[in-house]
């Protein structure tokens, strides 16, 4: 059995003004008795370190919210009230709970449980609307957090072969290509966007403590993150190989920006890279509308990884303002599909990123075709920035940040892949999969609500309508 892979998280608290969905709040008629402490789970309630005699101030940060702490104070010194701000942050996909739950994550590396229990809405639109199949949950066996069953989250990366070919004498004819294993189908994906050669260096470097990569674009790697050139994919357009031919020669992937000129003559594109690199060549396509047809015809001319890129709330790109723009998940799933009709889909590894917010749209987008993830705003949201969507996008970045060792932004970004991860191996687990790469396309073991809620009421309604007239 192949060495477990474990992530190291460890609680790195950052002194950062979060915003919380409620605040908790301990009032003057507390009589510092203790009990809080011994009631919440979660730790949230401590004495103070420097005289234990009396209460700290509660940690909301650690708060999920079962209100114990609440009905059991025989004071009634406890009171937790909505937050005003909550609401501000965000947007409709980016929601409140999304940034409160990434920064709890960075915060300790846990899975995140609620007290309250989930009492949002029974679907949505997006990864929102399809389910995991999580009928195996019974079995007590399939534990992989715990170690009961050993539970594979690796994945490759590159191109393979549809079948093998023979001679007469049995001697194998196909050329078998190079792949490269990943142990989590995620991998980091760097915008260009400025940011401190420290946040670089902190991002580069949880890369290579887990062992997956990091996107970035060729012209920001500075000799002091080259170091790190194992673990990092540069990214350029093709007008670029020659200015970074240094950095390409040294790397193992190189991400090069879809142009049309590939769909004309693919090999001579290619070829300018591989001239200065031996490296596997990932294309970087934007989900635009077509982005199937391009995908196929990319795969057919011997593209081995395509990294397809929705917007950051997971929507189709589009030139013009597009009424009903597809979601992410749609769009794997019709790449996949139509790779899958033309008999080329296992040729290709496919990245999918853009609106990739939560531990459970990875298995989900795996589900719906692609090999692995890419994931950019939840690593910033982990060291502590906010996002809002209205009136539109706005990253902000917490102050101070620059003065944080690097260390400290290391191991968040570190603990978010350790949650994520459990969290994965949890559902893995829980719909009886051992290895991440069986999630690929396995729609069988997901249930989609358009399809059931067609399946099951609209032709019902259909029927009556149609009495109706
Ligand atoms: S249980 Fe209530 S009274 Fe006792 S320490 Fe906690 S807040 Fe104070
Ligand atoms: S509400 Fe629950 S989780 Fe929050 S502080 Fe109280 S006991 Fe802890």
């Amino acid at each position: 059995m192949p060495k477990k892979y474990h992530i190291h998280t460890k609680a790195t608290p950052l002194d950062l003004e979060y915003v919380y969905k409620f605040k908790i709040v301990r009032g003057e008629n507390c009589i510092n008795c203790g009990k809080c402490t011994k009631v919440c789970i979660y730790e949230a309630h401590k004495r103070q370190n420097d005289d234990p005699r009396r209460m700290a101030d509660p940690n909301t940060v650690l708060c999920r919210n079962c209100f114990r702490c609440i009905q059991e104070c025989p004071r009634g010194a406890l009171e937790k009230s909505l937050e005003k701000d909550y609401l501000n942050i965000g947007g409709s996909y980016w929601k409140p709970d999304i940034l409160i739950t990434l920064w709890k994550q960075a915060e300790d590396g846990k899975v995140p449980v609620t007290g309250a229990g989930y009492r949002g809405p029974f679907t949505g639109t997006g990864f929102d609307s399809m389910w995991t199949d999580m009928s195996e949950i019974v079995r007590p066996t399939r534990d992989g957090i715990h170690g009961r069953e050993y539970i594979s989250t690796s994945v490759e990366l590159g191109r393979k072969l549809n079948h093998l070919t023979f001679d007469e004498n049995g001697m194998l004819l196909s050329k078998i290509f190079n792949t490269i294993d990943v142990p989590i189908p995620i991998i980091f994906d760097i915008p260009k966007i400025d940011l401190s050669l420290s946040i670089k260096t902190a991002l580069v470097q949880a890369a290579s403590e887990i062992n997956t990569f990091i996107i970035m674009p060729a012209g920001g790697i500075t000799s002091e993150l080259e170091k790190g050139i194992k673990y990092i994919i540069p990214s350029i357009s093709l007008n670029e190989i020659y200015t970074h031919h240094a950095i390409l020669k040294k790397a193992q992937i190189v991400s090069v920006d879809y142009a049309d000129e590939m769909l004309i003559d693919f090999n001579s594109a290619i070829e300018k890279i591989k001239k200065v690199s031996n490296a596997m060549i990932m294309i970087r396509i934007p989900a635009l509308r077509d982005v199937e047809m391009t995908v196929s015809k990319l795969v057919q001319s011997g593209a081995e990884i395509i990294h397809i890129v929705a917007d950051y709330r997971g929507m189709e790109v589009s030139k013009e303002i597009s009424t009903n723009p597809r979601l992410i998940k749609d769009i794997i799933r019709a790449v996949h599909l139509r790779l899958v009709d033309e008999r080329i889909r296992d040729e290709v590894t496919l990245i999918a990123s853009g609106g990739i917010a939560m531990a459970e749209h990875v298995p989900k987008a795996m589900l719906c075709g692609a090999d692995l993830t890419a994931i950019d705003m939840p690593l910033f949201i982990a060291i502590g920035a906010r996002l809002y969507e209205e009136p539109e996008r706005l990253l902000v970045m917490p102050e101070g940040l620059n003065n944080i060792p690097v260390k400290i932004i290391t191991q968040r970004i570190i603990n978010l892949m350790g949650a994520w991860h459990s969290q994965l191996l949890e559902v893995m687990g829980a719909m009886g999969i051992r290895e991440a790469r069986r999630l690929r396309g396995e729609t069988g073991r997901a249930i989609f609500f358009e399809e059931i809620d067609n399946d099951t009421f609209r032709k019902l309604f259909k029927k009556r309508e149609a009495a109706n007239v």
